[in-house]
C-alpha cells in the first residue's frame, strides 16, 4: 500500500493519510510537565526520537533550558515557561505529568510551593486531560511508601508515612496527587497511568540537588570526601534514567493503569554506593561521616514482579555499568563552575 509507505517515511504529510482500520497509530501530540529537568528531558529525548511532537512545560524551578537546548529549531518541539499551579489550555493526546521537585533539598526549599504543585498541578493537569481526553501519566514516588514497614515494596503496600513532617509536603503531596489521578480515572472516565520512580540518576541531575548520588560523584570529581549521612548502613535501589524513560514509555502505551513500581531491585547500602563510587572515579577518595537528616527510610528496594509480567519491562543497566555513564557529564559541568 503506497499510502502506508507514505505514511513511513513521511513526517509532513502523516496527519493528512487516512488510517486503515485496525492499524494502531502511535501518538503524535505529547506534553511533558517539566520536560526541562532531569528525567522529563531525557523522556523528551526518546519521544522525539520515535517521531512525536512534544510540548514541555517548565517553570524552571529546578530544570534547566541547557537540558533541552539540542531540540532548539525542531518544528515538532515547543518549550512553555509556565507554572502548573496555574491552568493552561492546549490539544494533545498524552500528557506526561512530572513537574515537581524530586530531590529533598528542593522540595524542602518552599514546601508550600511544592505541595501546590503536587495538588495544584496535578489537578489542573487532569482538568486539561479531562477536557480533550487525553491519556495522563502521573510520576509518583517510592516516597509514598514512607519509612517502609515491608521489604521489597510491593505496590500493594499503603506504607508508613508521617502527615507531618519536613517530607510530608513530597511524599503526602505524591499521595494526593495519586488520588486525584484515581478519582479522574473513576469519576470523569479519564485514561490515567500511575508510576511509583525508585531512585534515578543519569547524566543531567542537578549537581548539587543533595541527592546522595550526585553529591558523591561531584565530591568524588572535586577531590572532597564523600559524605555518608547517618550509619551508611540505610539502603536504597539505584535505576539508570534511560531504564525508566523505557519503563514510562511502556506504562503510557499499555492497558494497564498501575500503580507501577519503576526501579532497580539491586540494593546497596550508602557505604556500597561510596565504595562504587571510588572504584568508578578515584580509589584514593575518602569518606566523611555526617549527621542523618529528619524521617530518612532506613531501607528501600522495588517488587517490579508486577512491571515485569504486565509491561514485560525491567531494567537492564546496573550500577556499575550506569555510574561511568554519568561520571563524563559531571565532570565537564564541574569543570565550568
Ligand atoms: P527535576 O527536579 O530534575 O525535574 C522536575 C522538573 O519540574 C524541573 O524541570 C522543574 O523546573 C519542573 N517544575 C517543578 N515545579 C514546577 C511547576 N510548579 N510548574 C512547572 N514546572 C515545574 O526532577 P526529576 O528527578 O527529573 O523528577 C521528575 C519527576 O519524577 C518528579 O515528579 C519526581 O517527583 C519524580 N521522581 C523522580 C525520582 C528520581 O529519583 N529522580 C524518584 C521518584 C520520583
Ligand atoms: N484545567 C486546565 N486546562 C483545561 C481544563 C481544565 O488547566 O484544559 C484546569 C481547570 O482550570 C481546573 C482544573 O483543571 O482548575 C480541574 O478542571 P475540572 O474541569 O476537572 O474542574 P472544574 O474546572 O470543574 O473545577
Ligand atoms: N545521603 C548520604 N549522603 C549524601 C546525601 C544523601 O548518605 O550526601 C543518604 C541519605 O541520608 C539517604 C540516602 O542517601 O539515606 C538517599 O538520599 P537521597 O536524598 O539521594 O534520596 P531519598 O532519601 O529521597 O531516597
Amino acid at each position: 500500500n503506497p499510502l502506508l509507505l507514505l505514511n513511513h517515511n513521511s513526517h509532513n504529510h502523516r496527519h493528512l493519510l487516512p488510517v486503515p482500520a485496525g492499524v494502531r497509530v502511535p501518538p503524535r501530540r505529547v506534553v511533558v510537565t517539566g520536560g526541562a529537568g532531569f528525567v522529563g528531558s531525557h523522556l523528551v529525548d526518546k519521544l522525539l526520537s520515535r517521531g512525536d511532537d512534544v510540548i514541555v512545560i517548565d517553570n524552571f524551578f529546578t530544570g534547566r533550558k541547557e537540558n533541552l537546548v539540542h531540540h532548539f529549531g525542531n518544528p515538532r518541539f515547543e518549550l512553555i515557561r509556565h507554572d502548573v499551579v496555574e491552568p493552561i489550555l492546549l490539544e494533545v493526546d498524552r500528557i506526561y505529568h512530572l513537574a515537581c521537585p524530586a530531590s529533598p533539598v528542593h522540595y524542602k526549599y518552599n514546601p508550600i510551593k511544592t505541595i501546590k504543585t503536587n495538588v495544584m498541578g496535578t489537578l489542573n493537569m487532569l482538568g486539561l486531560a479531562k477536557r480533550i481526553g487525553a491519556r495522563f501519566l502521573l510520576t509518583s514516588t517510592s516516597e509514598v511508601y514512607g519509612d517502609p514497614l515491608e521489604h521489597p515494596q510491593k505496590e500493594t503496600y499503603w506504607g508508613n508515612v508521617n502527615p507531618i513532617g519536613v517530607r510530608s509536603c513530597y511524599d503526602e503531596g505524591k499521595r494526593t496527587a495519586e488520588t486525584l489521578t484515581m478519582d479522574y480515572h473513576r469519576g470523569a472516565d479519564v485514561e490515567v497511568r500511575i508510576a511509583r520512580i525508585f531512585n534515578t540518576y543519569g547524566p543531567r541531575m542537578c549537581i548539587d540537588d543533595g541527592r546522595v548520588v550526585s553529591n558523591f560523584v561531584a565530591q568524588a570529581i572535586r577531590k572532597q570526601p564523600l559524605t555518608v549521612y547517618g550509619d551508611g548502613k540505610q539502603t536504597r535501589s539505584f535505576q539508570y534514567v534511560a531504564d525508566l524513560v523505557d519503563g514510562l514509555m511502556a506504562l503510557m502505551e499499555s492497558e494497564h493503569v498501575g500503580p507501577f513500581n519503576l526501579g532497580n531491585p539491586g540494593e546497596f547500602t550508602m557505604l556500597e554506593l561510596a565504595e562504587v563510587v571510588k572504584v568508578t572515579i578515584d580509589p584514593s577518595a575518602t569518606i566523611e561521616f555526617k549527621e542523618n537528616t529528619a524521617d530518612d527510610p532506613h531501607m528501600r528496594k522495588p517488587d517490579i514482579t508486577k512491571a515485569k509480567e504486565l509491561l514485560h519491562w525491567e531494567p537492564k543497566i546496573s550500577l556499575r555499568e550506569g555510574l561511568p555513564l554519568m561520571v563524563s557529564d559531571f565532570q565537564k559541568r564541574v569543570l565550568e563552575e
